[in-house]
């Protein structure tokens, strides 16, 4: 038989380990109430309206982007791909095609660095070279980044707001994982049995494999059309969450400038 104190400090044990982080994204899970409130970082956010923002990190890639660029086109879809300063060099064509297409092109660093482990000044530099580089692409500067792996720190966040961005993370319930290349259904269960208003999905577009990725899509938009939901960038997400909220922590209306393109309608490619 246990004495009661043992099964007191057994208790406790089982507790302390329930509340064990179960990833490293998870262990920062304290802090999302935080900086919710403050509206310095987003998660989602829940709308009365069926919309849902479709993100893709990592990218451009050559073969994998323009599928991606082609399906939503198909669809009608607007995304936000948060791209890496170092693969926009070798794909500008690309990025060009995204604005075009109306898509948001966001920061996700230079070269995806954990920028937890980097300096104010280092995480500064991600972001400005690859705000550089967006911005002579598109003449527009980007509003919203997303460190890489999702790790932040208060120091990651201050440097992102200080240079003019709102940190977007992605809902819990639809991380795809697609990184790991789970299978094609597997990807398009979690989002379509997950999907709620105003949800932020994450994809990727470069690494493993990712046809998964552009074949879970096929399945993704029509079925998720047929639901009645639209598609739409992180922006339009926040300015139609800033009309049509439902009650949560989030401060609204939130805040972020945003800017229009600065190439001309006569620029737009034929198709
Ligand atoms: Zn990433």
């Amino acid at each position: 038989m246990l004495s009661k104190p043992k099964i007191v400090m057994m208790f406790h044990i089982c507790i302390a380990l329930l509340l064990l982080p179960t990833s490293e994204v998870g262990s920062q899970s304290r802090d999302r109430d935080y900086y919710e409130k403050k509206g310095e970082v987003v998660w989602e956010l829940p709308t009365e309206k069926k919309v849902i923002a479709l993100t893709f990190d990592d990218g451009p890639d050559r073969k994998i982007t323009p599928q991606i660029l082609s399906l939503l086109k198909k669809h009608n879809a607007h995304a936000t791909f948060f791209t890496v300063g170092n693969r926009i060099k070798k794909n500008p064509e690309i990025i060009k095609q995204m604005a075009l297409q109306h898509h948001e092109i966001s920061n996700h660093t230079f070269s995806h660095p954990d920028l937890r482990h980097l300096s104010t000044d280092q995480i500064r530099k991600q972001i400005q070279e690859t705000q550089n580089i967006i911005q002579d692409i598109t003449g527009t500067k980007p509003t919203l980044f997303r460190p890489p792996g999702g790790y932040y720190s208060q120091k990651v966040i201050a440097t992102a707001k200080e240079m003019g961005y709102l940190v977007v993370m992605w809902s819990w319930h639809q991380d795809t994982r697609d990184w790991s290349d789970p299978g094609v259904s597997k990807i398009v269960n979690k989002v379509i049995k997950n999907a709620r208003n105003g949800d932020i999905v994450l994809f990727h577009d470069f690494g493993g494999r990712r046809e998964q990725t552009v074949h879970a899509l096929e399945k993704i938009l029509p079925e998720l059309e047929k639901k009645g939901y639209h598609f739409v960038t992180v922006s339009e997400l926040i300015a139609i969450r800033n009309q049509y909220p439902v009650k949560t922590n989030l401060i609204h209306p939130l805040s972020i400038q945003k800017q229009e393109p600065s190439f001309k309608e006569s620029e737009r490619s034929p198709n």
